[in-house]
């Protein structure tokens, strides 16, 4: 069965989160992502709810039967964390960030490793590496797309990438279209290339009202866009031997 995740870039409000998981859960997705804690690149942006935005992630996550997915950002916060999350994500920026991995490591929560702007395949899998020899062995490959020459998309999505990680390792792999192109049109198609391509699933950002998401609203697609993409990606899922989760019943 193939991992969707799907939710908000940030955890923002109750109301945000509680109609994002709704929906994202009617539309069969099993996993619900949303930041707490954001790493911004200004320190002046918004930098995620915190502890507050984990309780009410885990809130609108229960209610609708998904499992949660949220990052973290600091090895001293990973006990924290790890107690709103079924799976700790390590965001690109902290990739290499060997005191955080070895602390998720140690967690024994399921890491989401996200591939670091400029980091080749070896350097990826070496990251990984030091989650698996601290103990854990539940580390999940995500391509977000690396920093290319070329502004016309956020960043280039390697889609070559996941066939390439399944010659050399037994780790699955997921792709996030949202972070890959920064651009909520191309969302769909890259989700549907990254399965094609034999993804393990796939990372998109959902907001109710993109134009007003406190981070990342030009990469987030509506409940409405994620519904159609759902459609598409079954056929796709289908046509590669995958299944998508079964759809939970509203709630
Ligand atoms: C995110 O998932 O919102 C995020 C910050 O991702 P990345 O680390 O890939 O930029
Ligand atoms: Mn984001």
């Amino acid at each position: 069965m193939l991992a969707i995740c799907a939710g908000p870039c940030a955890v923002e409000s109750r109301e945000q989160i509680e109609t994002v998981a709704a929906a994202v859960a009617h539309a069969g997705a099993n996993v619900l992502r949303g930041g707490a804690f954001k790493p911004r690149t200004s320190p002046y942006a918004f930098q995620g709810l915190g502890i507050k935005g984990l309780e009410l992630l885990r809130a609108a996550a229960d209610r609708h039967g998904l499992a949660v997915v949220t990052e973290v950002l600091d090895p001293r916060e990973v006990k924290a964390v790890a107690g709103y999350a079924d799976m700790l994500q390590i965001g690109a920026r902290n990739m290499q960030n060997f005191a955080l991995l070895r602390a998720a490591g140690e967690s024994g929560v399921p890491v989401l490793l996200k591939r670091g702007i400029a980091a080749t395949v070896d350097e990826w899998l070496l990251a990984a590496e030091y989650v698996l020899v601290a103990g854990n062995a539940q580390v999940v490959l995500c391509e977000r797309g690396i920093r290319s020459f070329d502004p016309a998309t956020r960043n280039l999505i390697d889609v070559s990438v996941v066939p390439l990680l399944a010659e050399l390792t037994h780790l699955p792999v997921i792709v996030d279209p949202s972070h890959g192109t920064g651009l909520a049109r191309l969302v769909e198609p890259m989700a549907l290339a990254g399965i094609a391509a034999g993804a393990d699933g796939v990372m998109v950002e959902v907001h109710p009202d993109p134009p007003s998401a406190a981070s990342d609203g030009q990469q987030s697609i509506t409940p409405e866009q994620f519904a159609t993409l759902m459609t598409r990606l079954g056929a796709v899922a289908s046509a590669v031997g995958r299944r998508l989760p079964a759809a939970t019943l509203a709630a």
